[in-house]
């Protein structure tokens, strides 16, 4: 009962925040996706932990090299959960926060566009690791819709080349063994910067550089705020921290006050 009353005065206090602040910055991971059906693949019931082999997909050098990891990969694609997965609750409230002219940016480690499917506008979206709604030739660079590339594992192409070049095809993602996008990473640590409110939910801020955000945004006199499951190294330097599922919390924090009748 006393948790839950601290709970309750924590969302009036954060919700207080939001409504003073002129730009919030939200980071999202993997956590926010889950509720919608999309697996977390690192956690305790994450696809790489269960079946390490599947990681080898993901892996941009057994990908360039192999061509039965790219027809695996291909055959995974598929069957990816982001081709029947909805935005949830969580995604809603983030779009609602950009109606309400309060979202300043918003970057986000999951590669599913459940965001924009939500709402948010794509130029306030920042996808630190891409997008796999598309795909990308790993010689000439064109990219494509993914859609047309399955198209085409569906005819039965098991490996689709690049229709340009030959080249190989693969999710417009950062892989493993791929470095992120410099001036990608440089507009997430921009923005972070300009926050006057940080939320970072659903990731365990332990992936760096992208974690590092935190810091900055806390370093330039931002309220912090943590929605996570399980503790992150940044707990400490947090203004207000919640365990609670997303779906559920995040409308509540992110709701306007309302006026005193
Ligand atoms: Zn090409």
């Amino acid at each position: 009962m006393a948790n839950r009353m601290r709970n309750m005065m924590d969302i009036e206090i954060v919700r207080g925040w939001v409504d003073q602040a002129a730009r919030v910055v939200v980071l999202t991971g993997a956590g926010i996706s889950t509720e919608s059906g999309i697996p977390d693949f690192r956690g305790p019931q994450g696809l790489w932990t269960k079946n390490p082999q599947a990681e080898k997909l993901s892996n941009i050098h057994y990908y360039m090299s192999d061509p039965e990891v790219r027809k695996a990969a291909w055959i995974s694609r598929l069957e990816h959960p982001a081709w029947s997965a909805k935005p949830n609750a969580g995604h809603l409230a983030l779009a609602a926060l950009e109606k309400r002219g309060k979202l300043h940016a918003l970057i986000t480690q999951n590669i599913d566009e459940l965001h924009q499917m939500a709402g948010n506008s794509p130029d306030k979206v920042i996808e630190v690791h891409g997008n796999v709604r598309k795909v990308v030739c790993m010689a000439c660079g064109m990219t494509a819709p993914m859609q047309k590339a399955l198209d085409r594992v569906r005819a039965g192409e098991e490996d689709p080349p690049c229709r340009d070049c030959g080249g190989i095809l693969k999710s417009a993602t950062i892989s493993f063994g791929q470095s992120l996008v410099p001036e990608v990473i440089g507009d997430a640590m921009r923005v972070a910067r300009q926050a006057d409110v940080f939320f970072a939910i659903g990731t365990s801020l332990q992936v760096f550089p992208i974690a590092g955000a935190v810091e900055l945004a806390s370093a330039a006199g931002a309220k912090i705020v943590i929605l996570n499951a399980d503790p992150t190294p940044f707990d400490e330097i947090a203004d207000a921290v919640f365990r609670e599922p997303i779906g559920a919390t995040l409308p509540q924090l992110l709701r306007s006050v309302p006026s005193i009748l």
